[in-house]
C-alpha cells in the first residue's frame, strides 16, 4: 500500500499539509478587499525573498509563461540578444527569443558545465551594442547551479546591459539577491521552492527593464508588464489571477519566513550534499560539475546496465517514489532527485532507501546499507540542526 507518493521531481514539488489547508477555502472576488489582503501580503513577501525593492509582477501562467513575458516585453524584432546557456532551460531562452525575432548570439557551456564568467566577459566585450543578457540561475535539466553574483558583476562591469535571469528552481531555496547582486529581471514560479501549486509566474522588474520595455516594439497584451504593474499597485492584476493559487503561496511564504531563508537555503544544501553522497555510494555518476552542484535538484548518469525507465518505474510503482528523468539529449540517459520546497532529511532517507532496493530488484548491487550510510556520514559532517 503507497500512502502518500514521495514526489521527488523539480517541479511541481509537494505541498505541505499546511499549503493544502489554506487552499481549501472559498473563492474569493480576486478585485475585493478579500483578494487584495492576500496580495498586500503576497507582493511584499516575494520582494523579501528575491532581495529587491523594485516592482514585483505576478502573472497566471506556468513558468515558461513568465519566461515568455519578459522577452514580449523586452525584445524587439530583429534585435541580437546574447543568451549564455548550460542545459534546456537555456535552449528555452534561446527559442523564446527566436520566436520574437531576436538574433540570437548563443553562449553555450557543454551541459553539466557551469557558464565561465570569462567566457560571458569576452562574448560582452565583443558585441558592445547588445542591450540584453540572457541567463539561467539554476539550470534544472543537468542539476547546476551558475555562479549567479559573479556572472552579473560581469555583465554590470561591461556597460549599459539589461540582464535577465531565469530564477525559476532557485529563488525561495538558494541564495538569489536581486538588487545586491545587479539583476535587472529575476522570474520564479509557484510550483518550485514556493512549496505552491503551478499556476503563478513571478517577475522582479528592475528600472533599467523599465526603460528598456517602454522602447521594445514586440506585440503584447496579456504579457503586458506595464499594465499588470498598474493593476498590482492597486493589489489587484488586469485578468482573473489564480486565486487558489494565490492563498496556497501566501501560506508557502509564511512557513519560508517562520524557518527563516538562512536555515531554508542551509537545509536545502545540507540535502543535496546528502543526495549526491547517496547517489555515487549506489553507483551513479553525479552529473553537474563539483562545486556547481545544484541545492534543488540533483543529477547523475545511472551505474552500467541499469535501465533509467526501468528504475523510475519500479520507484513509482513499488516504492511511491517518483523521480525525473533526463530532459533534452539526456532523455533516458540520467536520473534527477528533485528536492526543493518541503523537503526533509527523511524524505530523502526514503528516496535513497528506495533507490537501493530496486538497484538490488534490478541485479545491478546488492542493497547493503552503503548509500544510506554515505548519505548519513555527509549529513553528520555538516552537523544539521533540526531538518525533520
Ligand atoms: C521549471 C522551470 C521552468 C519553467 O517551467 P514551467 O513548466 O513552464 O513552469 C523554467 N526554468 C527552469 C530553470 C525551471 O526549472
Amino acid at each position: 500500500m503507497i500512502f502518500q507518493q514521495q514526489l521527488r521531481i523539480p517541479g511541481p514539488t509537494p505541498l505541505p499539509e499546511r499549503v493544502v489547508r489554506a487552499m481549501d477555502r472559498p473563492l474569493v472576488d480576486h478585485r475585493g478587499p478579500e483578494f487584495k489582503a492576500v496580495m498586500d501580503e503576497i507582493v511584499p513577501g516575494l520582494k523579501k525573498v528575491f532581495g529587491t525593492e523594485s516592482d514585483m509582477l505576478l502573472l497566471t501562467c506556468s513558468g515558461t509563461g513568465g519566461l515568455e513575458s519578459a522577452v514580449a516585453n523586452l525584445v524587439s524584432p530583429g534585435e541580437a540578444v546574447i543568451v549564455a546557456l548550460c542545459g534546456n532551460f537555456g535552449e528555452r531562452f534561446v527559442s523564446l527569443n527566436k520566436a520574437y525575432g531576436a538574433e540570437v548570439i548563443a553562449l553555450e557551456a557543454e551541459w553539466g558545465r557551469p557558464v565561465e564568467p570569462s567566457d560571458l566577459a569576452e562574448v560582452l566585450r565583443a558585441h558592445p551594442e547588445v542591450k540584453l543578457v540572457f541567463l539561467t540561475h539554476n539550470e534544472t535539466s543537468t542539476g547546476l547551479t551558475n555562479n549567479l553574483q559573479q556572472l552579473a558583476r560581469v555583465v554590470r562591469e561591461s556597460g549599459d546591459r539589461v540582464l535577465v535571469v531565469d530564477g525559476v528552481s532557485s529563488v525561495g531555496s538558494m541564495p538569489a539577491e536581486m538588487d545586491a547582486w545587479g539583476i535587472d529581471v529575476l522570474i520564479s514560479g509557484s510550483q518550485k521552492g514556493w512549496m505552491a501549486p503551478p499556476g503563478l509566474a513571478f517577475m522582479a522588474v528592475g528600472p533599467r527593464a523599465w526603460e528598456q520595455q517602454s522602447q521594445a516594439r514586440s506585440p503584447r497584451f496579456y504579457f503586458d508588464w506595464a499594465k499588470l504593474r498598474d493593476e498590482i499597485a492597486k493589489g489587484a492584476t488586469p485578468y482573473t489571477p489564480a486565486v487558489g493559487v494565490a492563498f496556497g503561496v501566501q501560506e508557502g511564504l509564511r512557513m519560508l519566513f517562520e524557518e527563516g531563508l538562512d536555515q531554508v537555503y542551509r537545509r536545502h544544501r545540507v540535502i543535496a550534499d546528502a543526495c549526491a553522497a547517496g547517489l555515487e555510494a549506489a553507483g551513479f555518476e553525479l552529473f553537474a560539475a563539483d562545486g556547481y552542484r545544484s541545492a534543488t535538484v540533483t543529477s547523475a548518469l545511472p551505474p552500467d546496465g541499469l535501465d533509467v525507465s526501468a528504475l523510475r518505474s519500479l520507484l513509482r510503482q513499488k516504492y511511491g517514489v517518483v523521480i525525473a528523468g533526463g530532459q533534452g539529449k539526456m532523455t533516458g540517459k540520467m536520473v534527477r532527485v528533485g528536492h526543493l520546497g518541503a523537503v526533509s532529511v527523511g524524505d530523502l532517507i526514503q528516496v535513497l532507501w528506495a533507490i537501493e532496493q530496486a538497484l538490488e530488484e534490478l541485479d545491478i548491487k546488492p542493497a547493503d546499507g552503503r548509500t544510506l550510510a554515505a548519505a548519513g556520514e555527509s549529513l553528520a559532517r555538516e552537523a544539521t540542526p533540526a531538518l525533520a
